[in-house]
């Protein structure tokens, strides 16, 4: 009889065909601007620490300090034993960073949108999805048991379209984007978005885990970016991202955060946020908050680098953020860069499908308030001889 995982793998050599076998370095140092990967020192252009915050002395040093009061662990689910005063300051916190009414924490951005998504609508309800929204939306919405319509990228006249179309024939409707777009680093129109919404009666949701940190004054999102405070009912943050820490968060309308305390799943069935992260939240919010310069910092640096790369002749698609991809077509090539940029001492993983659509392989650089202007520099050395080496520059 056939091996009953045989099928696995045939799968497996099916990806190492296609080049889109996931190889996964291993990190023998703290995120930071250069890292030690599988051994090698390198400069390191793969992380989501916009702010450098991951290894900041101020979130150890708070960290430290809560597990000397609290322990480690939340030793139990929000709703049954799990919330401590820790939690609830993170939340009021938070909601305070973003002004907007109420926030919730959840262990992750993932687990936040399991946890609003199926909460805000269900099987008699319809969701208009962004066709290009994160995995853990796409998730979110399956989970809910909605109707799914996905709307074409960043088109608000496509949503309004189906808007038109399709909302009567549903009791409650969701609009869902993400807030920045992590493969391309481009954002969504969320002023028209807004517009179009508002005369549907559409639930607004925006996950701006890449705009966290980031966008907005001081780092404070999309919302505010586009300065709609008050006219999106939720925004899924992340703090595993900008913050350096872990763990997820929905603000917005207090209804909404009352609701999630009752129905949000993950919320209610997985345990709360650990201690360390809690604390090392609360530094990252104090530290955001006292002063704007590592986001100022952190966009000075995505400027200029992006602005070099096209100078050089590199594609870098949409982006309007530091994320920076470098669009190499397919998935081969891309891997190949990627292992040409390592062994020149620089480490940028290549992005193939699923994450992307096939044909659309990419180099995903993100830059960091942490990289010194010397370290942008270098990486444009490095990305300009391998782009040479390999026939994408001239
Ligand atoms: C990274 C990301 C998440 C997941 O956040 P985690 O806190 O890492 O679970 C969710 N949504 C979007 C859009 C993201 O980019």
């Amino acid at each position: 009889m056939r091996n009953k995982l045989a099928w696995v793998d045939e799968e497996i050599a099916a990806l190492k065909d296609a080049g889109l076998y996931n190889q996964i370095r291993t990190l023998g140092s703290p995120q930071g601007a250069w890292l030690d990967v599988d051994g090698e020192n390198v400069l390191n252009f793969c992380s989501n620490n916009y702010l450098g915050l991951a290894d900041h002395p101020r979130l150890v040093a708070a960290a430290k300090e809560a597990m000397d009061k609290y322990g480690v662990g939340p030793g139990a689910v929000r709703t049954i034993a799990g919330t401590m005063d820790l939690h609830i300051e993170l939340d009021k916190r938070l909601a305070n960073f973003k002004g907007v009414d109420s926030a919730i924490s959840f262990q992750s951005g993932f687990s936040a949108n399991l946890a609003v998504i199926p909460a805000l609508v269900g099987k008699e309800d319809v969701i208009f999805s962004d066709r290009l929204n994160h995995a853990s939306i796409i998730d979110g919405c399956r989970l809910s048991r909605a109707k799914i319509i996905a709307y074409e990228h960043g088109d608000s006249a496509d949503l309004e379209r189906v808007l038109q179309k399709d909302r009567k024939d549903y009791r409650r409707a969701l609009a869902v984007t993400d807030g920045v777009f992590s493969m391309d680093g481009d954002i969504a129109p969320l002023d028209e978005i807004y517009a179009v919404t508002k005369n549907h009666s559409a639930i607004l949701m925006v996950d701006d885990a890449h705009g966290e940190g980031v966008m907005g004054k001081g780092g404070r999102g999309i919302v505010d970016h586009f300065g709609l405070h008050g006219k999106v009912d939720v925004e899924i943050g992340t703090m595993s991202k900008a913050f350096g820490v872990m763990g997820g968060v929905a603000a917005g309308n207090a209804k909404v955060v009352e609701w999630l305390h009752q129905r949000g799943r993950p919320f209610l069935f997985s345990s709360a946020m650990t201690v360390p992260d809690v604390a090392a939240c609360l530094a990252a919010i104090d530290l955001m908050e006292e002063s704007t310069e590592l986001v100022d910092k952190l966009w000075e640096n995505a400027d200029f680098f992006k602005a070099e790369m096209r100078n050089l002749g590199f594609d870098t698609g949409n982006s309007v953020t530091p994320i920076v991809p470098v669009m190499l077509g397919e998935a081969p090539l891309a891997q190949e860069f990627s292992r040409g940029l390592f062994s020149a001492g620089v480490f940028g993983m290549a992005i193939g499908f699923p994450t992307v659509p096939k044909g659309a392989a990419r180099i995903r650089v993100m830059i960091s308030a942490a990289h010194s202007k010397e370290d942008l520099e270098k990486g444009l050395e490095v990305f300009t001889s391998v782009g040479r080496k390999l026939g994408v520059l001239n």
